[in-house]
């Protein structure tokens, strides 16, 4: 299995730049608890500078850091004020009354931001934070995948970028998409979904539907990468450990599973079942943010990074806040479309999470590529 971790990642050469000093001790020392298992602290040096300034530029400017749960720890607990998955974080958005938010994740989460909230002012630290998913599909690619697929309906991913949103009848996550697929299907009376652009994802939904479901060769870089062989060979170095994945990654890694839901799905089932040991099949920082809240589990941590993820770092949210760069700017007519694709997500009544158990063959009808 790939790996790769390594210092570039975690120590950041910049954040040398702004010295440790006893103002900066004082303003965050009540934090390095939360991470003095995952962070040493001659490292911790290095953060806290950060820290401080990020915090006290969020309360001078009204802004609020929205945390991924694939962002490093120091992160993800120390300057975000809400952390969660992609469309936990646009509902956040959605509810704050800062009229800055700063998008601790890629570039499609902060454009859900701007979409759910287009008079606040959203700002991405760095423009390359892209997404394989996201980049697999364009809105001119679904129009044509609309012609050729007249009256299936459009359920898109929220891995998606707002101008594929607003080409799409409803939106879904991994935690509700079977059920958004059946209501798909349902009120638009149609025994076939298109259901874009996560081919892996399509799968394990239509091992749990009867509805015929056509889907696109995009894939998750790093989910993508687990193989049915890694899992074997976890659980023979580490016997007795259980094993959650998440639903991005190919169906027969889900089939090796003991239990396969979203990010959020993944992380309740840590704090309600409490393994001894566990390993999660997913972005590797998502098992240290999980770890520190359930100090009484070892995770087995095999480590699968997302690139992407990981250009956002301290130094350049302070840049962000500093600068107010990048702002995210979207047309006006993507937005109203795009959030009507939302909205419909939302205002649906689900009672469940998604489970994603294979009770049929994961096969889907078809997966369509550009031409
Ligand atoms: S982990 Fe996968 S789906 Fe998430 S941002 Fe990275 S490439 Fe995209």
């Amino acid at each position: 299995m790939p790996d790769s971790s390594g210092p570039e990642f975690n120590i950041n050469p910049q954040a040398r730049a702004l010295p440790y000093t006893e103002i900066v001790r004082a303003k965050t020392d009540h934090l390095y608890p939360k991470i003095s298992n995952l962070i040493p602290e001659i490292e911790w040096q290095l953060h806290a500078p950060y820290i401080a300034a990020i915090n006290d530029l969020k309360k001078e400017k009204n802004a609020v850091i929205l945390a991924h749960n694939y962002m490093t720890p120091e992160i993800f607990h120390c300057v975000g004020d809400f952390a969660g998955d992609s469309l936990q974080l646009a509902k956040e958005a959605a509810r704050t009354d800062a009229s800055v938010i700063v998008q601790a994740g890629v570039h499609f989460m902060a454009e859900t931001s701007k979409i759910l909230c287009p008079e606040k002012t959203v700002l991405i630290p760095d423009v390359k934070a892209g997404c394989s998913l996201a980049a697999s599909i364009t809105g001119a690619d679904i129009r044509l995948l609309k012609e050729k697929y007249p009256g299936a309906p459009v359920v898109t991913y929220v891995n998606s970028t707002a101008d594929v949103k607003a080409e799409t009848d409803i939106c879904c996550t991994s935690s509700n998409a079977v059920e958004v697929v059946e209501y798909a299907a349902r009120e638009w009376d149609s025994d076939t979904v298109l259901f874009l652009p996560d081919q892996y994802l399509a799968k394990n939904v239509a091992a749990m539907t009867d509805v015929k479901i056509i889907t696109w060769a995009g894939a998750c870089e790093v989910h993508e990468r687990f193989t049915a062989e890694d899992i074997r060979e976890m659980r023979e170095g580490n016997p007795g450990v259980i094993v959650l994945a998440h639903p991005e990654c190919p169906p027969e890694v889900l089939a090796e599973a003991d239990f396969a839901g979203s990010t959020s799905g993944l992380s309740n089932y840590v704090k309600e079942h409490q393994p001894r040991n566990v390993v999660l099949i997913t972005e590797c920082s998502m098992s240290d943010n999980v770890a520190t809240e359930n100090p009484k589990v070892n995770f087995v941590r095999p480590c699968n990074l997302c690139p992407h993820m990981k250009r956002i770092s301290l130094p350049k949210i302070l840049s962000s806040l500093q600068n107010m760069e990048h702002e995210v700017l979207i047309d006006p007519l993507v937005i109203d479309k795009a959030r009507q694709a939302i909205e419909r997500m939302i205002a649906l009544p689900l009672t469940r999470q998604s489970m994603y158990t294979h009770e049929r063959a994961p096969e889907v009808f078809a997966i369509e590529t550009r031409a």
